[in-house]
């Protein structure tokens, strides 16, 4: 085995000997039950790790991630991990977490042709297309970042009208949906306020999001301009 490969072994061991004696019983008690409060479906980008952002031990944090954070209402894939994680583990809230500098969104806004990922990238492309004409009528350097919080509150929208979450609300579960961007340049997460308790509330809080990432990117280009 390469040498790497070894390193990360060697590294488990070491994680799994350290979390035992500070916790004695660790795995035992997760090997009876998982118990998440929450589903993070985030970007792949090995630079976005869900557990370690906010410091959650495994056991506490359901997540699902794929390229760009797209939540697609054919895919199951994601369809599945949402399922399981509201009807089975009763999860409280579903984070949908976005990314500055996002490869994927650059390649969809900037119609990049990377291969078989650009089908998938089609759905971010829906997102700049319905909101073009706004994302040129800001700085072009700031346009990346302004289409990953789109996405994400695009992609959150999409999670509440899952029939996963429709029939949840229905029945009185509570799920909360929210959507977040984390910063790569500071390591911070911050909240875009889409936070949607129930089917009624999506409208209202979707505008009310948009608007406020809207005006945020339209004040920077004024006091760019200055
Ligand atoms: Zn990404």
């Amino acid at each position: 085995m390469s040498t790497e490969l070894q390193e990360l072994l060697d590294s488990n061991k070491h994680w799994a000997a350290e979390t035992e004696a500070r916790e004695p019983g660790f795995f035992s008690r997760l090997l009876k039950q998982q118990t998440p409060q929450y589903l993070w479906i985030g970007c792949a980008d090995s630079r976005v790790p869900a557990n370690e952002l906010v410091n959650l031990l495994p056991g506490e944090l359901f997540v699902h991630r794929n390229v760009a954070n797209v939540v697609v209402h054919s895919d199951l894939n994601c369809l599945s991990v949402m399922q399981f994680a509201v009807d089975a583990l009763k999860v409280k809230h579903i984070i949908v977490v976005g990314h500055s500098n996002c490869g994927g969104v650059r390649a969809a806004l900037l119609d990049m042709r990377t291969g078989l990922v650009d089908n998938w990238l089609r759905h971010v492309q829906d997102v700049r297309n319905h909101h073009h004409e706004w994302l040129d009528s800001i700085d072009a350097n700031q346009r990346v970042n302004a289409l990953c919080e789109l996405n994400v509150l695009e992609q959150a929208r999409n999670a509440c009208q899952t029939t996963v979450v429709q029939d949840a609300w229905a029945r009185g579960q509570e799920v909360v949906v929210h959507g977040w961007v984390y910063g790569l340049h500071n390591g911070l997460l911050e909240d875009l306020r889409i936070t949607v308790a129930a089917a009624d509330q999506l409208a209202a809080a979707f505008q009310k999001a948009l608007s406020a990432v809207k005006a945020r990117y339209e004040r920077a280009r004024i006091s760019s301009a200055d």
